[in-house]
């Protein structure tokens, strides 16, 4: 494995699969969290590669004027429009989805922010809990909540909110509780929402495992150095140790997935999970 697999690859014209569909059209729009910085960028970007006008939130400006000028460099489509917010702030939840409500038919819901903290349970900050609460599985639910009468306004009736599980969203490694919970109760809103959607308000999950973003890569030198083994090793023997396809997935391939999980071509993809771990927790040895 050569050492351009540790960092963060960038998103390509040529990476971004197109699906045919016929809400896929800069009149409808696509609300993705996360979007200033790895999964959520690249959702962004695979849902402006499409055609779709995307409402980029992050607490990060910065971070989401980079997926802006991103979407620029590649001429995608569809365009992204920042909405910058705070998604433990309720009246930032409320703009974020009145601000995407104004840029055409909001249609789609990606809810992929995230953050991590390890401390075992005993030790776990109760503050920290709630944070990761907040981001994780609250705001992923008061934003359903919000967007689904905007998608009972379309002709059609339809939408589909998308969430970014995990791996941690099936089996669990310790010092994550918080992480892990999160992820277990964001599979149980996507099962909500599909009970609720009556076949026309869709959501599914996506699992993955070791996705090739900022927040892992980062964390690969110092891994290496901790354990006094390389940073392949880490890789290959660390992530990847459970998992039977020995490459790091990339950001754009999660994106592909947030992009066929809204299309029509997933009209039976309902509260179900796709689980994309490389064989990761469903083999043993
Ligand atoms: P990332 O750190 O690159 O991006 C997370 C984004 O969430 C950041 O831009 C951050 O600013 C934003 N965010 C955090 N708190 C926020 C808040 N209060 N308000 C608004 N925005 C906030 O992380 P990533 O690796 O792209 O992960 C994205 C999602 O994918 C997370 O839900 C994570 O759990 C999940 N995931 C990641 C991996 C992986 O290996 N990277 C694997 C499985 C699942």
């Amino acid at each position: 494995m050569s050492r351009d697999h540790v960092s963060p690859p960038t998103v390509t014209r040529d990476s971004i699969h197109t699906v045919d569909d016929d809400s896929f059209h800069s009149g409808t729009v696509c609300l993705v969290t996360g979007a200033g910085s790895g999964i959520g960028r690249a959702v962004a970007l695979a849902a402006a590669g499409n055609g779709l006008t995307v409402a980029a939130t992050d607490v990060d400006e910065a971070g989401l004027a980079e997926t802006r000028e991103r979407a620029e460099e590649l001429d995608l489509d569809g365009p992204i429009e920042p909405v910058a917010g705070d998604l433990t702030v309720d009246e930032d939840l409320e703009r974020v989805v009145e601000e995407a409500a104004g840029l055409g038919q909001l249609t789609y819901l990606a809810n992929v922010a995230g953050m991590q903290h390890i401390d075992p349970i005993d030790e776990f900050p109760m503050e920290t809990y709630d944070r990761i609460h907040d981001v994780m599985l609250r705001a992923p639910l008061y934003l359903s909540k919000l967007a689904i009468p905007h998608f009972r306004e379309r002709e059609d009736g339809r939408g589909c909110v998308g969430n970014m599980a995990s791996v941690h969203g099936h089996y669990v490694t310790s010092d994550k509780v918080a992480y892990n919970v999160s992820k277990f109760g964001l599979r149980g809103l996507t099962q909500s929402i599909a009970a609720e959607g009556e076949g026309e308000i869709r959501a599914f999950s996506v699992s993955t495992g070791y996705v090739k973003t900022p927040l892992v890569t980062g964390q690969l030198e110092d891994t290496a150095e901790q354990r006094g083994i390389s940073v392949d090793e880490v890789i290959e023997d660390v992530m990847l140790g459970q998992s039977r396809v020995k490459e790091m997935m990339e950001p754009i391939d999660v994106g592909n997935l947030f992009v066929v999980g809204f299309s029509d071509l997933s009209r039976h993809l309902n509260g179900g999970d796709l689980l994309y771990d490389g064989g990761m927790t469903l083999t043993y040895e």
